[in-house]
Formats: structure tokens, C-alpha cells, sequence
């Protein structure tokens, strides 16, 4: 059994691939393949249904808000949000706690002015910056609740005088928050909702249509939202495993029960990164992600030995990324704490070889 801490593509729960297979196969009786079957059909439309419900229901959508199932991956959402938000000749505050929220950034400067109000840059980005100003005259802030390179992750949120737009690709459906926070939130799906190839945008209806700007079709979120993420052909299959995945989160109560065990997961493995004397946390303790969990070697030295113990172990994925190096396991919503327990077991484990 491989215990996948890949920070994404990430695991996704076994019952989940398991009825993905059968609806690859046979869908719902149909006797046709999920993959083969039109978008406009009444079946498909029901999946579609069900996962916007789910999305309302599990993260209480207010009134208001419009919930969309896109392609393009969380990097596309980095231009629409400025084409759909920001006037011409507007500006638009950043908060820049990675590389994701960077490339957000880059991608508006497209479209008008941007100002970076606050930025860990100089630090690697090993913290999440508390004390900004949010610019009155910006058409919207943009910010990053989880930095899944860095490991560091918004601890909460904070009311703002202009639309708050978040990148929530590596945290959505993983804590309770409030959506009447924001004015947009957009996630990739593949980290902690469903495999890649769909990005689900939460929009405040109201705040659209204020650009004075043409906007194409596929890349207008009002147009996305008056076809009901169907002005195209949807990406079918990432909606349905997607929407498999959130009744799978439903069925374990919700986000406030995927919530406590989540803390459980982070709080047992940081545990033993701060009591285990080979290894060490490399960001700000008050800014530590739960869902990415980042940490070097005392000696870099034993990193090419303890990768070799987590590979014998099936442990997978938790190389870190090239720009930080060390490790970084990612405990998505999927993962149960028994992997966390065979990560924390192998640790020790190197600890008692290395004495
Ligand atoms: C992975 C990730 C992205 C990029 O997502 P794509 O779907 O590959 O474009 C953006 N933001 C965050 C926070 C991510 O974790």
C-alpha cells in the first residue's frame, strides 16, 4: 500500500477512485460510459446539479454568489479575475506570500495597476505578512489562504472595503470559513477536491460587470454563468469525480469534520518534526499550513537516506519543491492519519538508526 503524500495532483479517497472505475465503465446503469455520455443529457446535467449543491451546501453559500466548474486550472483564474474585476486603467492589491500568489500578480499587470501591499519575498516567504493596508481605491485584494510550496497557510481571514479574491486551490473544503468574506474564491480542484482539468470559482454575483471591458466568451465569468458552467462542454469527468469526492466529504460531516481531522494530522506530524532532533520546521510556527506540511534535515546530509527509508516504507510524494528542498508532505483531506502515523514511525525509525 503506497501512503501518497504528492502535494498535487493529490490523493484522492480510494472509495472515490473506485466509483470513478464504475462509472468509467458502466455509469449509473446507463450502460454507457461517464466519458462517452453528452453533457447535455439529463444524467450529466444531474451530476452538475449535485456538485454545485454540494459546493453550497458544504461551504454555506450565501445568497448571491454563483458557483462555476472551469478549465484552465487555478493559473487561467490568475488573468480572468483581473479581465472580469479590474477597470480600465483601475488598480488591484496583491498580498504576495508565494510563488502561485506572484503569478497571480504577473498575470494582472495585463490588465491595469497593481500594488503589492505586503510581500515575505525576503524571507523565502517562510511567513504570512499580518500588517497591511488595503488601498480603498483598489477594485479588488488578492490573496493566497495556502501557500502549498511554502507551507504556510492564512490563519484567518479579515473584512476588507473592497471585494477580497482568494486562491484557495490547496485549502478549499479543508476548514470552515466565511464565503460572505469574499468577493471571489477560485480553486484548482486537483489538490483537495478532485483530479485536474476543472477549477471551481465561487463569485459574488454583484461585484461583475464593472470593467467597461469586452470580454470573450469562454473567459466572461457572466457568460460562464448564465450557460451554468455549460457554454462549452464541460470537463465531464473531472465534474463527476470532483462531485464524487464532495458527497465522500459530506458523508465524513462536512468540513467541520474533515476540520478536526485535519488539526489532528498536523498537529501529530509537526509534533514530531519539533521533538525529533534531525529534523526541523522551516516556516513561521504561527503560519504553518495543515494541509502542506514543509521541513528540512538538521543534516542535509541524511535527506538522500530518509527518502530512501520513505520509499521502502511506500511513503510517496514528500521530496520538497526545488525552491525550498527539504520535504514537504501534503495531508490533503484524502489522506487518512494512518499515513501521517507510517510517516512519523519512519522518522523515528531514523532517528534510532542515527544515533
Ligand atoms: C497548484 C496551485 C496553483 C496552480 O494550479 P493549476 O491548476 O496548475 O494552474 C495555483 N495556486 C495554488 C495555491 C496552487 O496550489
Amino acid at each position: 500500500m503506497k501512503h501518497n503524500f504528492g502535494a498535487g495532483p493529490g490523493i484522492l479517497p480510494h472509495e472515490v477512485l473506485k466509483q470513478s472505475a464504475e462509472g468509467v465503465m458502466n455509469f449509473n446503469g446507463t450502460g454507457l460510459s461517464i466519458l462517452e455520455i453528452s453533457h447535455r443529457s439529463p444524467e450529466f446535467e444531474a451530476v452538475l446539479n449535485e456538485a454545485v449543491a454540494l459546493v453550497k451546501e458544504l461551504l454555506n453559500v450565501p445568497e448571491g454568489y454563483s458557483v462555476l466548474f472551469l478549465q484552465g486550472g487555478a493559473s487561467t483564474e490568475f488573468a480572468l479575475v483581473p479581465y472580469n474585476l479590474l477597470p480600465e486603467g483601475g488598480k488591484a492589491a496583491y498580498v504576495d506570500t508565494g510563488v502561485w500568489a506572484s503569478k497571480a500578480l504577473k498575470e494582472a499587470k495585463y490588465f491595469g495597476q497593481t500594488e503589492v501591499v505586503a510581500s515575505s519575498k525576503e524571507s523565502n516567504y517562510t511567513y504570512i505578512p499580518k500588517d497591511f493596508t488595503i488601498p480603498k481605491d483598489a477594485a479588488y485584494i488578492h490573496i493566497t489562504s495556502n501557500n502549498t510550496i511554502y507551507g504556510t497557510q492564512m490563519q484567518s481571514f479579515f473584512k476588507s472595503p473592497v471585494p477580497v479574491v482568494c486562491d484557495m486551490s490547496s485549502d478549499i473544503f479543508s476548514r470552515v470559513f466565511d464565503v460572505a468574506d469574499f468577493g471571489l474564491i477560485y480553486a484548482g480542484a486537483q489538490k483537495n477536491m478532485g483530479p485536474a482539468g476543472v477549477t471551481m470559482v465561487i463569485v459574488k454575483d454583484s461585484i461583475l460587470g464593472k470593467t467597461g471591458r469586452q470580454i470573450p466568451s469562454m473567459f466572461n465569468y457572466q457568460v460562464q454563468i448564465d450557460g451554468g458552467s455549460m457554454y462549452n462542454t464541460p470537463p465531464c469527468f473531472a465534474i463527476y469525480v470532483s462531485m464524487l469526492t464532495l458527497r465522500w466529504l459530506k458523508a465524513k460531516g462536512g468540513v467541520p469534520g474533515i476540520e478536526q481531522e485535519n488539526i489532528a494530522k498536523a498537529k501529530a506530524l509537526y509534533d514530531e518534526i519539533d521533538r525529533n532532533p534531525l529534523f526541523k520546521p522551516v516556516c513561521a510556527t504561527e503560519d504553518r499550513s495543515h494541509m502542506n506540511v514543509c521541513f528540512v534535515m538538521e543534516n542535509p546530509e541524511h535527506e538522500k537516506p530518509f527518502l530512501k527509508l520513505c520509499d521502502e516504507k511506500g511513503i510517496v510524494g514528500i521530496k520538497g519543491h526545488r525552491s525550498v528542498g527539504g520535504f514537504r508532505a501534503s495531508i490533503y483531506n484524502a489522506l487518512p492519519i494512518t499515513s501521517v502515523h507510517v510517516l512519523i514511525d519512519a522518522m523515528q525509525e531514523f532517528q534510532e538508526k542515527n544515533k
